[in-house]
């Protein structure tokens, strides 16, 4: 600790990330990346924006991006927010939306980054439990004083909630601003987009940072009434118009016009979780019924930390949650099919030692 250190430094509680290896040769199915790369016509619109342009700050209004989101969206460019990664997005919602008195209300297990954000803006929290079966509990979710946040499909259990829950919790909080965090939703869920013309206190934020393969550009964005867009605008300003960097900002206009090849990346994903989770069932696994870009299991005869430990000695890396409630179980995200066949294989061996 230094002595320079303010107050909010010196209660942070910052966001543990999920490990990333240096080495190469490893298997990496910890942090939920697309196993695939990026499209051949996203990468060239990425060099073709390394150029002279560089020396120029780029756009703070993102118009054109936002055109594109907008189209893609069903929404006008005015219901579009774009921002560094969801998390910044995210960040900008907590500062935009709640209040330090008004408790807001997420479910108990969920995306660790709702706590800290709380904590940094000082804003109180009420976690509210998951139902027996890891599913969110609606109703649990009703009459916040603050504002509602949660991820559709929650995060990290994967499961999905109905859009007619999404509506109910939006009729029971019409008062306060709800958060639909939507980081996985191509993997089989429907969107709550289309509430957002009924319901004005309705934020869904999205990334393309799973469903586009594109972790590495940090590339979000928020979809939602006018006013709210207007409000996450006004702190970005206050904060740095230029978060999109000219290089991001060409990958990912380059993406949204080549969704064929994304489609098809989002198709074999799920393709591939279905056939690792019939696997893992078949070796007594149990896990939520994952609408995902991950699994998320309890294994039979060994522990998660020790499942969790030996598959990492074997070069292989998935997400222990060392934390209550769910610290039997890990996080495995998925990857291309020849990853989840040697995933299966060193499961059987650490199983039959
Ligand atoms: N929301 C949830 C539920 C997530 O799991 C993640 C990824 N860790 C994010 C948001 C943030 O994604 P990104 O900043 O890459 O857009």
């Amino acid at each position: 600790m230094s002595k320079f250190w303010s107050r909010k430094v010196k209660e942070a509680k910052p966001y543990v990330p999920g490990e990333q290896p240096e080495q190469t040769d490893v298997i990496k199915l910890n942090t939920n990346e697309n196993p695939y790369p990026p499209s051949q016509k996203t990468l060239e619109a990425m060099h073709g924006a390394i150029n002279d342009d560089l020396r120029r700050y780029p756009t703070p209004t993102v118009s054109d991006l936002k055109r594109k989101i907008a189209n893609r969206e069903g929404v006008a460019p005015s219901n579009v927010f774009v921002g560094n990664g969801s998390d910044e997005v995210l960040a900008f919602v907590f500062q935009a939306f709640f209040e330090p008195n008004e408790t807001i209300k997420f479910p108990e297990i969920t995306y660790s980054f709702y706590p800290v954000y709380s904590n940094l803006y000082d804003i109180s929290f009420q976690k509210v439990p998951l139902n027996a079966d890891l599913s969110i509990d609606v109703e649990g979710l009703y009459d916040s004083v603050g504002g509602v946040i949660f991820p559709n499909p929650n995060a990290p259990t994967g499961v999905a909630m109905a859009l007619d829950d999404i509506e109910r919790i939006l009729q029971n909080n019409r008062n306060q601003v709800v958060i639909v965090d939507e980081a996985y939703v191509e993997f089989g869920t429907e969107t709550a987009v289309k509430l957002t013309k009924a319901y004005p206190n309705l934020l869904v934020t999205r990334t393309l940072s799973k469903s586009h393969a594109l972790a590495g550009i940090r590339l979000g964005y928020a979809v939602g009434h006018e006013d709210l867009i207007e409000g996450l605008e006004r702190i970005k300003n206050s904060f740095n118009s230029y978060t999109i960097n000219r290089v991001s900002l060409a990958g990912a206009e380059a993406a949204l016009e080549d969704e064929t090849y994304y489609s098809h990346i989002i198709n074999q994903v799920i393709q591939t979780r279905e056939w690792a989770s019939g696997e893992l069932r078949s070796l007594g696994f149990n896990m939520t019924d994952s609408k995902s870009n991950f699994l998320f299991v309890k294994p039979a005869r060994t522990t998660a930390r020790i499942l969790y430990e030996s598959l990492k000695e074997r070069g292989i890396y998935v997400r222990y949650f060392n934390q209550p409630k769910i610290d039997g179980y890990i996080r495995i995200s998925i990857g291309t099919d020849a990853e989840m066949k040697i995933l299966i294989e060193q499961i059987e061996e650490i199983m039959s030692t």
